[in-house]
């Protein structure tokens, strides 16, 4: 039988164990679409209530960053994913010497986990990102007084904008971080949109047309996106050049979003780049033919890549616990959004809610971008998250 038919018989039969790392929002969906690859997929999580828990064939209650708990959670299986960058890498280096197929691969996990060394990524690949320098403490930001205004973003730990400071002028110094960090040049930004790239083993790519993705200014949480994105076409070809050249210059299969700013020159910078499916690729459910979780098993599984394209442009709200709520959530409204034509709710089966928490995100499709942003509204006024 080819390669790749056995591949696909044995995995059919369920002989393969898979795995992710990281029980949250984004495993479970990984986990939904598991289902039709009929994959038996075990989870680590350090939460004992994460949404991962009741779905997965093996839930495992452990340490992401510990290396021994990575590495015995990791021994036995054919081949290892992630949903969040926080994890172990010398467990994960360990694994792939072992023979675990582990996607993204470790060594370019070790660049994105850390904000210093990606960005000094993009400047050896020559990739167009905002111009930075390195600080060690928050003293040294003295030593760059004249680079302001520009943002400070902690090397590691930061997450949803939080790790990521403005500092306009020497009197935002205080702000800064105390810890290694990139202090990077302000770009002022006309659009945010992210492209998610898949690659295989053989170093084939895909990309998903872009999403444009708009902010919380409270959160600083994607509150809002619509994809495809409208671009010049001379900023999509950018936009795309850079995307796929930030993932052969990781050299690792797997599936990657990149996020990118254009600026009021419309100029495009990579601004970051995750190493997993991401937020900005929720819509792909629905609106894509290859969601982003399909494509990434179908990589894992060493089975051709899917087609990326959108079946009809969408929107993504994401369903935030609203502030000054704590506690078991209530969906308030959700009768009226799940009335809606062509609304499809995602609920990440979290029990409590708090200020600013991801518990879910709601899709929108249509033919008609004006029919989507004003279902998006509607439904950001109408469904509340709260206790
Ligand atoms: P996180 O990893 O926490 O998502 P980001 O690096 O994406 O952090 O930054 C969060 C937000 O801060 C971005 O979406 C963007 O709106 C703003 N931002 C980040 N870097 C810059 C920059 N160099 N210039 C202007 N705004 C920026």
């Amino acid at each position: 039988m080819p390669a790749l038919l056995r591949n696909f018989a044995l995995h059919m039969q369920g002989d393969l164990t898979l795995s992710i790392l990281g029980g949250g929002q984004l495993g479970r969906m990984l986990l939904q679409e598991a289902i039709n690859f009929n994959i038996s997929c075990r989870v680590l999580d350090p939460d004992a209530h994460a949404p991962c828990k009741e779905l997965s064939s093996e839930f495992v209650c452990g340490s992401l960053s510990d290396f021994d708990t990575v590495y015995q959670f990791g021994k036995q299986l054919d081949a290892l994913t992630i949903e969040i960058e926080a994890v172990n890498v010398d467990a994960l280096e360990q694994l792939e010497k072992e023979g675990v197929k582990v996607y993204p691969t470790p060594a370019a996990i070790r660049i994105i986990k850390n904000k210093i060394l990606q960005k000094q990524f993009y400047a050896d690949q020559e990739i167009p990102t905002a111009a930075f320098h390195i600080t060690q403490h928050s003293s040294d930001l003295l030593n760059h007084i004249q680079f302001l205004p520009a943002v400070h973003k902690l090397g590691e730990g930061g997450y949803d904008g939080k790790g990521v400071q403005v500092l306009n002028s020497e009197a935002d110094i205080e702000l800064g971080f105390n810890a290694p960090s990139v202090l990077e040049q302000k770009v002022k930004i006309s659009k945010e949109i992210a492209l998610i790239v898949a690659m295989n083993a053989k170093g084939e790519t895909v990309i998903y047309p872009p999403a444009e993705m708009i902010f919380d200014p409270v959160y600083n949480l994607l509150d809002y996106q619509i994809s495809p994105a409208k671009l010049e076409e001379q900023q999509l070809w950018k936009a795309q050049a850079i995307a796929r050249k930030v993932i052969t210059g990781l050299k690792s299969p797997g599936l990657f979003a990149v996020e990118l700013f254009i600026d009021r020159e419309g100029d495009v910078w990579v601004n970051e780049t995750a190493p997993r499916v991401h937020n900005s690729g929720h819509h792909t459910i629905e609106a894509n033919y290859s969601s982003q979780y399909d494509m990434l098993w179908r990589i894992l599984l060493n089975l051709p890549l899917g087609n990326p394209n959108e079946i009809l442009p969408s929107a993504i709200v994401n369903l935030i616990g609203a502030e000054g709520y704590s506690g078991s959530v209530v969906y308030e409204g959700l009768d009226e959004v799940l009335k809606m034509e062509n609304v499809f709710v995602h609920l990440y089966g979290k029990t409590t809610t708090k200020p600013g928490r991801k518990m879910g995100h709601v899709t929108i499709i249509s033919k008609d971008y004006l029919d989507l942003t004003h279902k998006a509204n509607k439904i950001k006024h109408t469904l509340k998250v709260i206790a």
